[in-house]
């Protein structure tokens, strides 16, 4: 039996020890210091879909990466009996003159082109503006779906242990998916951010994911939804008024926002590429890879990625 050690219980890290574990003669234990989802993947507000970014680009291996994440969380879903996404579409609403030329270029990519009325008809009360409607887009609930990939994970045979990776000398093959604080010591410059988003109580439920400049997304509760995020750098000292912020940003586009009740601040930190935004996937030494720099898109790749990382390891040790 091999040995896996995997420090980081966040998206990274266990969509890789998932894949792992589809082969049986591999043990794989898993480490995190804050628990499951305690670094940025448990604060995501949800978006996945193949356009992420302010031109609402194609991004690289989109369809591959929808259709791996796809997997999994069906997978989480029929071994929870819980829904852990919202699975009907997303909505980017086109406010400026910039986004009503950029958006309608995701046309060829099975998306529609809604007029103004269209948008009002479906969600009223929505600022009347054209918007781009991704049908394959949907919200995960990012608590349920990080906790369901970790009982898959124990189920299989995985072990937690709640503390700081050590003992690299216990294991045969090491997967470092910490995050911004993933050891990095090789030439690639890279760029943290920190991110807030509010969790809010409306009395009626949302009734789609809407995006534009900020996002609105549903929650796993009915009445919950979640307004983000921002983009900080994280030498500023954190002010959760910019969180605050959000609600007059997201009412540009949808004003019920102003009437949403706050009822929790989340906060955490992003690291990616400083120019592009593949994420970082390496081997640093014969024993040890390396599995962050996601992103806005971590959503999109973990399990993709994490897939032909299971695979790179199994070749090797197997
Ligand atoms: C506010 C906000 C909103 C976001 N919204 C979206 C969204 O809508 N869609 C989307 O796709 N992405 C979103 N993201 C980005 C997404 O959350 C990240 O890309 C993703 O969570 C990164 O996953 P990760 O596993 O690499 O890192 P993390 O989730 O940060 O996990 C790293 C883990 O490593 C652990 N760790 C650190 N040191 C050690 C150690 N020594 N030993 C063991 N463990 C250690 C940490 O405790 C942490 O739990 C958002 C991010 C933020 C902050």
């Amino acid at each position: 039996m091999k040995k896996i050690a995997i420090a980081g219980c966040g998206l990274a890290g266990l969509a890789t020890a998932l894949h792992l574990l589809k082969q049986s003669n591999v043990s794989v234990t898993l480490f995190d210091p804050r628990g499951i989802g305690g670094g940025a993947s448990g604060v995501s507000t949800g978006l996945l879909h193949p356009f992420p970014g302010r031109l609402a680009l194609h991004s690289w291996q989109a369809k591959e990466g929808m259709m791996s994440t796809r997997t999994l969380l069906d997978e989480v879903e029929a071994f929870t009996g819980r829904p852990a996404a919202h699975r009907d579409g997303i909505l980017r609403l086109a406010l400026t003159e910039q986004q009503k030329r950029d958006f309608p270029k995701c046309l060829e990519f099975g998306c529609e082109w809604w007029p103004a009325e269209q948008v009002l008809e479906r969600i009223p009360g929505a600022t009347a503006a054209p918007a781009l409607w991704i049908p394959e887009g949907m919200t995960v609930y990012s608590k349920p779906y990080l906790e369901g990939l970790w009982q898959l994970c124990q189920h299989r045979g995985a072990e937690f242990r709640k503390e700081a990776f050590h003992s690299p000398e216990a294991f045969d093959r090491i997967v470092l998916a910490m995050g911004f604080e993933t050891p990095c010591s090789f030439d690639i410059a890279l760029k943290m951010t920190r991110g807030q988003a509010l969790l809010c109580r409306w009395e009626k439920s949302l009734p789609l994911t809407l995006l534009s400049q900020g996002h609105l997304t549903p929650s796993e509760h009915r009445f919950h939804c979640q307004l983000g995020s921002t983009y900080e750098d994280p030498k500023t000292p954190l002010d959760t008024s910019k969180a605050f912020a959000l609600q007059e940003k997201i009412a540009a586009f949808y004003p019920p926002a102003r009437g949403f009740e706050v009822l929790e601040t989340r906060v955490g930190y992003r690291i990616a590429r400083q120019n592009g935004y593949r994420p970082i996937v390496s081997q640093i030494d014969p024993k040890t890879w390396v599995f962050f720099g996601l992103g806005s898109r971590g959503l999109l790749y973990h399990s993709l990625l994490g897939e032909s990382l299971a695979r790179s390891l199994l070749n090797e040790l197997i």
